[in-house]
C-alpha cells in the first residue's frame, strides 16, 4: 500500500512530507496532492457518512462532524424519535466516535501497569480501546444536558429504551467509517499498479 488511510484523511500530500519518504513505496509515479484529493473525493462520493466520520476523527473537520450528527438525527427522526431527543442521541454518539478523547486512566495507550507493577495489562476503564468510553450514567447525563429541561428522560427510561438506540448510532458510525476506510484502501491499492 502506498499510503495509509490515516495519512490520506489527514491530507498529508507529498509536498508536506518531503522529509518522510517512508510513506511512499519507491515508485516511478509517486502520489501527488491531486491524487490524494481525487481519492478523497471518490470515497466521499461512495461512502458519504463514513468519509465524514473519518474526516471528523482524523482531520477534526467541523463540517464533517456536523454531517455525522445531521445524518444520525435524520435517521432517528425517520424511526419516530422526536427531534430534540434525536439530536441529543446523535450528538452524544458522534462525540463518542469522532471526538475520541483519550482514556484518562491509561492516557490513550490502552494498557496500564498491573498492581504488582510487573507487567502491562489491558486498561479496565476502556477495555484496551485507549479512548474514553462514557458510562451509561454519564451518557444519560450528557443526553439530558442536550435536551430542553422539560423533555429530560429519566435514567430508567434512558437505560431501558434509549441506550440501545444510542449504541445503534455508535455502531452505525463505526461501520460507515470501516466501509469508507475499506473503500479508500482499495483505491489506494489501485494507485499502486
Ligand atoms: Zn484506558
Amino acid at each position: 500500500m502506498v499510503m495509509s488511510v490515516e495519512r490520506l484523511f489527514s491530507r498529508q500530500c507529498p509536498k508536506s512530507i518531503t522529509g518522510d519518504p517512508s510513506m511512499f513505496r519507491k515508485s516511478a509515479n509517486p502520489m501527488t496532492g491531486e491524487d490524494v484529493l481525487g481519492i478523497l473525493g471518490q470515497v466521499q462520493h461512495r461512502e458519504p457518512l463514513g468519509a465524514a466520520v473519518l474526516d471528523a476523527q482524523i482531520a477534526q473537520d467541523k463540517n464533517a462532524r456536523a454531517k455525522c450528527v445531521g445524518t444520525l438525527q435524520a435517521y432517528l427522526a425517520s424511526t419516530g424519535v422526536n427531534d430534540n431527543l434525536a439530536f441529543a442521541l446523535a450528538e452524544a454518539a458522534t462525540a463518542e466516535v469522532c471526538d475520541s478523547p483519550a482514556c484518562k486512566k491509561c492516557h490513550g495507550t490502552g494498557s496500564i501497569l498491573s498492581k504488582e507493577h510487573s507487567k502491562f495489562v489491558e486498561c479496565p476503564r476502556c477495555n484496551g480501546v485507549g479512548r474514553y468510553i462514557p458510562s451509561q450514567r454519564e451518557l444519560h447525563q450528557m443526553v439530558c444536558h442536550l435536551l430542553p429541561a422539560e423533555q429530560a428522560v429519566t435514567r430508567y427510561e434512558f437505560n431501558k429504551k434509549w441506550y440501545d438506540v444510542y449504541m445503534g448510532c455508535v455502531d452505525k458510525l463505526h461501520r460507515a467509517a470501516g466501509q469508507a476506510g475499506q473503500c479508500a484502501r482499495v483505491l489506494l491499492d489501485g494507485m499502486d499498479v
